[in-house]
């Protein structure tokens, strides 16, 4: 297929708002495609220009794409138009230039690529490396289609997205066979999408959710979670954004290495930052600091010293046990890590006994505590009924979207943020409210930076990002709002930190909010 081929068809699935539609015209070309094509067609499709497990990303930036789009290098001779998997292989060559002068070659690469084609293939081009197609297809559909078009259930098919967490991956994978697709082991040492937690306002409302009964109450600990694969002594640890940290942390490395007896397994756990002398946990910023050191690293293990708290075992010497209740999977976990680096926690019916526990945990300065179901099955990537987390302020993660420029003081710094809610059913954010509140000025000047480097459009005084950057956000109370597309505006929006951790998917969905502004009028009168 002919790349500006594929433009049309991104132009007829962005002229239907319907959903199924959307799905039947790229079920329709998947069948008259070469399955070589199919790759790039269904990562583009989503606005990806290349694999998600190509560590680092295509690594160039707006202004770089900018500047390729006004000045491309035109080739010293005619070439035949592109086709789809002449774009795909010219984006993975750019992705993979690394070290010296890698800006500049890569600025060159893009512009000679962008020099082969038609203004309006440079146009689509940027859209799709910027992630802004905006013709609503995001990765569940994607999975839909091929299900659909391949005759595999769309269970295997999710469940392998959620193993390799990667769509590239699982094309090569269901194109193979269903055999092929349900045997599909995790790759140790590459990441899973990890299981999430759904809030409550109560221990007893926790309860309620999970059906009642005996359930595993756990101090949440308020700290980064980790992913650890460990393969006979060799041993790497997998933030929840699924980067790579162990570099970072070989301290926790040291501590799984003496404190953990596995040949081969996937641990998780949550890695916090604690006081030296008296013990209380330290901020989750000062933590973050951690995650992100690359030098001097000695220095900051002194100065920030780590523990870990794991919680779970997915897998065990080749066996995968996300299908094992979590009851057994806890006690095999217990069977292999020493006491001292396991979460606390007990198992009770008595909400009396939770709450003490709850209370307790509190007191001590951690987050809350998690109310877990013993029968529940490790489901990946999903926030379900089983895992129910209580804390004692319920805040919201949002995704930073646009920024305005400040005033006086803050006139150099981007310092007005639109607060966004996610929608998977269109992959859209949608904007819900704005803030200036929360951060310090040395956040503001790194925010500043970090949005500038997520720019998608400039207005002057405001510039519109690629949704990137999560944020806690502490509000007052949630309204009906005519001037946003998502229908409610957060009154008194105030960040209270930001979430590096996390990534905008797993940011409060927009469902979620309505939900919420439901639940306010259980404790206050409705005016209709
Ligand atoms: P939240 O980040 O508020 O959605 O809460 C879920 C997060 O709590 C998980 O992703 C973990 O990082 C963290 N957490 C802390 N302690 C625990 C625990 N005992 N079990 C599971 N998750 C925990």
């Amino acid at each position: 297929m002919l790349f500006k081929d594929f433009i049309r068809i991104c132009m007829r699935i962005g002229s239907t708002s319907s959903i199924t539609e959307k799905k039947n015209i790229v079920a329709t070309y998947l069948k008259e495609l070469e399955r070589s094509e199919w790759k790039p067609f269904i990562l583009f499709l989503v606005g990806k220009p290349i694999p998600d497990s190509i560590e680092g990303g295509l690594g160039v930036g707006y202004s770089t794409i900018m500047k390729a789009l006004k000045n491309p290098i035109k080739p010293l001779f005619p070439s035949n138009p592109l086709t789809l998997n002449d774009v795909f292989n010219e984006l993975i060559k750019i992705a993979y230039i690394r070290g010296k002068d890698s800006s500049k070659r890569k600025f060159e690469a893009l512009a000679s690529l962008m020099g082969r084609m038609s203004r309006e293939e440079r146009i689509w081009l940027s859209k799709i490396i910027l992630g802004e197609l905006r013709i609503g297809l995001v990765d569940g559909h994607l999975l839909g289609a091929l299900s659909n078009v391949l005759g595999l259930s769309l269970e295997d098919i999710r469940r392998a997205y959620l193993l390799r967490g990667d769509l590239g991956d699982v094309v090569d994978v269901a194109l193979k066979g269903v055999e092929a697709l349900r045997n599909i082991p995790p790759r140790l040492f590459s990441p899973i999408r990890p299981m999430l937690a759904t809030p409550a306002s109560s221990i007893a409302e926790a309860y309620n959710m999970i059906g009642g009964g005996e359930a595993a109450v756990e101090v949440k600990y308020d700290g980064a979670r980790v992913q650890i694969h460990i393969k006979n002594g060799r041993v790497k640890i997998f933030s929840r954004r699924l980067t790579d940290v162990t570099y970072s942390l070989p301290d926790v490395v040291e501590i799984v290495r003496n404190g953990v007896s596995v040949d081969e397994a996937i641990l998780e756990g949550e890695v916090v930052a604690y006081e030296r002398g008296s013990g209380k946990p330290l901020p989750f910023q000062t933590l973050m600091k951690r995650f992100k050191r690359i030098y001097n690293i000695e220095e900051a293990m002194e100065l920030i010293p780590l523990k870990i708290h794991l919680f779970e075992i997915i897998y065990l010497n080749g066996k995968l046990l996300i299908d094992t209740p979590y009851s057994d999977r806890y006690d095999l976990l217990v069977e292999r890590v020493s006491e001292e680096f396991l979460a606390n926690r007990i198992v009770t019916s008595n909400i009396r006994e939770a709450e003490s526990f709850y209370k307790r945990a509190l007191d001590y300065g951690h987050e809350g505590v998690m109310v877990k179901r013993l029968n529940s099955p490790y489901i990946l990537g999903v926030r379900g009924k089983h895992w129910i987390k209580v804390k004692s302020k319920e805040t919201l993660d949002l995704v930073i979207v646009g920024a305005e420029w400040g005033h006086g003081r803050r006139s150099s710094w981007l310092s007005d943020y639109y607060l966004a809610v996610y929608d998977p059913n269109s992959g859209e954010y949608l904007v819900v409210g704005k803030t200036f509140k929360g951060l310090t000025d040395e956040e503001f000047q790194y925010m500043t930076k970090r949005l500038l480097e997520l720019k998608v459009k400039d207005e002057g005084f405001r510039i519109w990002v690629k949704p990137e950057i999560v944020v806690e956000v502490d509000f007052n109370e949630i309204q009906k709002s005519p001037k946003y597309k998502s229908g409610l505006a957060l009154r008194l929006a105030r960040i209270t930190r930001i979430r590096e951790d996390k990534s905008p998917e797993e940011a409060a969905t927009l469902e979620e909010l309505y939900q919420l502004y439901e639940r306010q009028f259980e404790k206050k009168g409705k005016v209709i």
